[in-house]
């Protein structure tokens, strides 16, 4: 098996989280990888209004939110013993922004975790579909329990 060197963790932060993150961290260790977290506040609520896109950006809940998953993003990466410098906190689309962040800092296996969504929400597609799609590198979807 290819021997990974660093490992991307994106996290949601919900109830889950927890299980990819372990996985994760098993994984940076088992490889002595370098293990990176990365949580992106989805631009999604905002901009995709059906008011189009006239309506403004509310800056002031933009900066609540990244403040808010600053503290879980740091909170969460002491557990997993990640340093600040391979902490990231991104504004965006989830899949587009784990992508360019895997790209960018030559990460060579992305952990995310997979509902095994069926049906229409397949079609419109998850984030770890999109992952997987567009991803440069390996990806591991974790399964996750569908509740
Ligand atoms: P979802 O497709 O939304 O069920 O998410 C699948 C997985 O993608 C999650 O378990 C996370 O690993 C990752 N993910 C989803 N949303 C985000 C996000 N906003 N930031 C980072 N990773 C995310």
């Amino acid at each position: 098996m290819q021997n990974y060197a660093h490992i991307l963790l994106a996290t949601d932060f919900s109830d889950n989280s927890n299980l990819i993150a372990d996985r994760a961290k098993a994984l940076a260790d088992s490889f002595k990888a370098k293990l990176s977290l990365l949580h992106v506040v989805d631009n999604l609520p905002i901009m995709d209004t059906a008011y189009g896109p006239d309506i403004p950006f509310d800056i002031d809940l933009t900066e609540e939110l990244m403040k808010a998953a600053k503290i879980r993003l740091t909170k969460l990466a002491g557990q997993l013993g990640v340093p600040a410098s391979s902490q990231w906190l991104e504004f965006g689309s989830p899949k587009l922004e784990i992508v360019r962040v895997a790209e960018e800092n030559e990460v060579d296996l992305i952990v995310v975790g997979s509902h095994g969504r069926h049906g229409l929400a397949l079609l419109l597609g998850s984030t770890a579909n999109g992952v997987l799609h567009y991803a440069k590198c390996d990806v591991l979807a974790v399964r996750l329990k569908d509740d």
